[in-house]
């Protein structure tokens, strides 16, 4: 079993987070952090560490994560778009180690990368 983070706990509401949604497959809640005005990380509920963990049994709950993102970018207004980033270990600087969807929007954002 992969081991559980601050996620899990928040998945089951033992700690408190702002969730702006939660089905079977997955949550979302606004970064503690915020690097944008919108600033939000959709999560399978299942712990998958990384991107580099994910299998095909865990399909439903990837695509879930993109269908959600985008009914909560409508949500938050963000017409004139947004970014979705998965950082992935270390040298994708991946902090919690269960894998997140950063959704960023709400002003305008700069080039991925610094050129
Ligand atoms: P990573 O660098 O792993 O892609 O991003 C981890 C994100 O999780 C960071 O943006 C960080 O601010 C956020 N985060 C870490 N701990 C918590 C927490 O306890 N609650 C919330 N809402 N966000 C957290």
């Amino acid at each position: 079993m992969p081991e559980e983070t601050i996620f899990s706990k928040i998945i089951r509401k033992e700690i408190p987070a702002d969730i702006v949604y939660q089905d079977d497959l997955v949550t979302a809640f606004r970064d503690i952090n915020p690097l944008t005005p919108t600033h939000i990380l959709i999560i399978p509920n299942k712990i998958i560490p990384t991107a580099a963990d994910v299998n095909e049994e865990d399909e439903a709950a990837l695509g879930r994560m993109f269908t959600v993102a985008r009914k909560i970018a409508e949500q938050e207004g963000l017409d004139k778009g947004y970014r979705l980033l998965v950082n992935c270990k270390e040298h994708g600087r991946q902090e919690v180690y269960h894998l997140h969807m950063h959704l960023f929007g709400g002003k305008q954002l700069g080039n991925m990368l610094p050129k």
